[in-house]
């Protein structure tokens, strides 16, 4: 396999970090960009004195100059809906600037260039489970219209590039993933829900808990992700696990990993919180010869060590600041 020297944006968040470890072990040189509005230097300690990893500190909305590269993976973008909620206006941007100045560099490069578009396009789906036909049902001025509408234009942007600009693209659509270096508050469910456990504090379900998600192990997503970049397919692949949980159930699931005593709490369910998602993998499974290979309890007791480790962190956080 020839090696490659390859742009990794949002480098230090969850899954940008965790594709850049991948490319690195598959003996790639990579070269992260973050501006650190989500992500976090810790998830790069581990590659201090790297020779093959450098990381530029700056904003993917400003235009930028990395040099050659081989190809893209276009993983910036605030991601958990209390996150994106928070930074709107930076969502939309990094969505539209972001996408444009990367492709930029794609195209002068001749670059490959992979987006990491998202299961928030199909919006509160009427169809299900979701394919890649879908064009979903999305609010577009909702609370959640920042980020489901960035990533929509987001895509259109990509396909106007493969189409007119005759760049080589991906898109993935990646449905709810989880695993190690989630940011442990940044509000999503499996992150809050292992923090809850752990500390023994009640588990916050939103509404009654039927809506339901279908959740991916981060490795079994990286891999997607990578057998995507590695085929000819330019239209949109879902990438995700379709085994299908309410929250309710979830929450049940993360009680018997942790062995935690947390009782439920039912608190209110956000505005346009999608009922259900399941992601129909037919295409990733044909055309990728992908699948998820980690279910739901392997991969929440995967995740215990970190997750005690920031439960800890926090601890230790208040002791010092109190
Ligand atoms: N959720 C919950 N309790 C929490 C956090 C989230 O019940 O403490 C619910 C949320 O309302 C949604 C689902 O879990 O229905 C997934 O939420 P998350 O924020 O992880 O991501 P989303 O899939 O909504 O983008």
């Amino acid at each position: 396999m020839k090696k490659m020297r390859i742009l990794v944006t949002g480098a230090a968040g969850f899954l940008g970090s965790h594709l850049t470890d991948v490319l690195l072990a598959d003996g790639h040189t990579v070269i992260g960009v973050d501006n650190l509005a989500t992500g976090r230097l810790a998830n790069l300690e581990h590659l201090q004195g790297e020779p093959h990893f450098s990381l530029l500190e700056r904003d993917i909305c400003q235009p930028f100059e990395p040099g050659q590269v081989d190809a893209i993976y276009n993983m910036a973008s605030p991601a958990s809906p209390a996150e994106y909620m928070r930074l709107g206006v930076e969502t939309l941007r990094v969505g539209a600037y972001g996408v444009f100045n990367t492709l930029d560099i794609a195209r002068r490069y001749r670059a490959l260039y992979l987006h990491a578009s998202t299961s928030e396009c199909y919006g509160d789906p009427e169809v299900h489970p979701q394919a890649e036909s879908y064009w979903g049902h999305v609010n577009p001025v909702g609370p959640r219209s920042v980020y489901d509408e960035a990533k929509r234009f987001a895509e259109a942007t990509v396909m106007a590039y493969h189409r007119y600009r005759g760049v080589n693209t991906r898109l993935v659509r990646i449905f709810n993933t989880y695993g190690p270096r989630l940011q442990p508050n940044d509000g999503r469910v499996i992150s809050n829900f292992l923090m809850q456990a752990l500390r023994g504090e009640d588990l916050t379900i939103y509404g009654d808990g039927s809506q339901t998600r279908s959740f991916c192990y981060v490795t079994d997503l990286i891999d997607g992700i990578v057998r995507l970049a590695a085929s000819d397919e330019h239209q949109p692949v879902n990438i995700g696990n379709p085994v299908e949980w309410t929250i309710a159930d979830c929450a049940r699931e993360v009680l018997a990993v942790t062995g935690s005593k947390s009782k439920l709490r039912s608190l209110t369910l956000p505005v346009d919180d999608p009922a259900r998602r399941r992601p129909d993998i037919t295409r990733a499974r044909t055309m990728l010869g992908w699948e998820p290979k980690v279910q739901l309890r392997e991969g929440l007791s995967l995740c215990i060590p970190y997750f005690t480790r920031a439960v800890q962190e926090s601890v230790d956080t208040q002791q010092s600041a109190g």
